[in-house]
């Protein structure tokens, strides 16, 4: 199996697994992309992307060199018990990914206000935001400590919660899902995903899009939860939204 390959596997082997599963969903995440911004031209935030620029490029290939690294950690850590995964059905594969994605966004929800004060922000996570608008490298244009400062996140979780593997899996696949999104430059939720319950808390492209528009808004990632909760919700927010999924943007 799988898991206990990766268990016995030298490090040298793993930093490679995990060198090549980092490239691919950085390949993964930039071709979904491009596929979103053809099958949802219609649906735009914002009129283009941003062209690629090679600073932008080698800090993508440094986020996914780090990237690697956190996860050899993990693996690392795992290897030696403390970190425990185990095998689950679908109900605590569910449980187990709601929790991990309601704990990451809000400790990402404090790390990004924290990151936006003047100083830091100059420091870090200008880089960033570079643009107000975005393309399909944008989520892996971040400086070294974010990359670590997120991976450091998630092994904090993981080494004090006993995770499902299908339950990290699909946070780990939800998680390249959200951020591809938020900086795809499309709508492609439907409008009413606004007035269901639940699920209109789910954080959309255009959740993201804005926070690069008015960075003083809108700091979490996957959920509207901790904004709606600590005020810092973008007011237009709803109006954005609804006119981008209508395909109504004036922009
Ligand atoms: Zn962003
Ligand atoms: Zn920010």
């Amino acid at each position: 199996m799988m898991l206990e390959l990766l268990k016995s596997a030298s490090l040298l082997e793993a930093s490679i697994f995990f060198l090549l599963a980092n490239l691919g969903i950085f390949a993964a995440s930039v071709a979904f992309c491009w596929f979103l911004g053809i099958a949802f031209r219609h649906r735009r935030i914002f009129d283009r992307w941003e062209p690629l620029r090679g600073i932008e490029l080698a800090a993508a290939f440094s986020a996914i060199v780090l990237n690697a690294a956190v996860s050899v950690a993990g693996w690392k850590l795992w290897t030696m018990g403390h970190i425990t995964l185990h095998a689950s059905g679908i109900g605590r594969a569910i449980l187990d990914c709601g929790v991990m994605t309601l704990f990451m966004d809000l400790g990402m929800y404090f790390f990004h206000r924290v990151v936006h004060h003047p100083r830091l922000y100059r420091l870090f996570h200008r880089f960033h935001h570079r643009h107000e608008s975005t393309n399909p490298i944008s989520l892996f244009v971040l400086h070294p400590l974010e990359v670590i400062g997120f991976g450091s996140l998630m092994i904090v979780f993981l080494a004090a919660y006993p995770m499902s593997v299908p339950g990290l899996m699909a946070y780990l696949a939800l998680n390249v899902l959200f951020g591809t999104l938020g900086h795809s430059g499309v709508e492609p939720f439907p409008e009413r995903l606004r007035s269901i319950p639940v699920l209109g808390l789910i954080g959309t492209s255009t959740f993201h899009a804005e926070h690069h528009e008015h960075p003083r808004y809108n700091f979490g990632f996957y959920t509207l939860v901790w904004d709606k909760l600590f005020g810092t919700l973008d007011p237009e927010y709803e109006a954005r939204f609804s006119g981008a999924a209508r395909g109504a943007q004036d922009r």
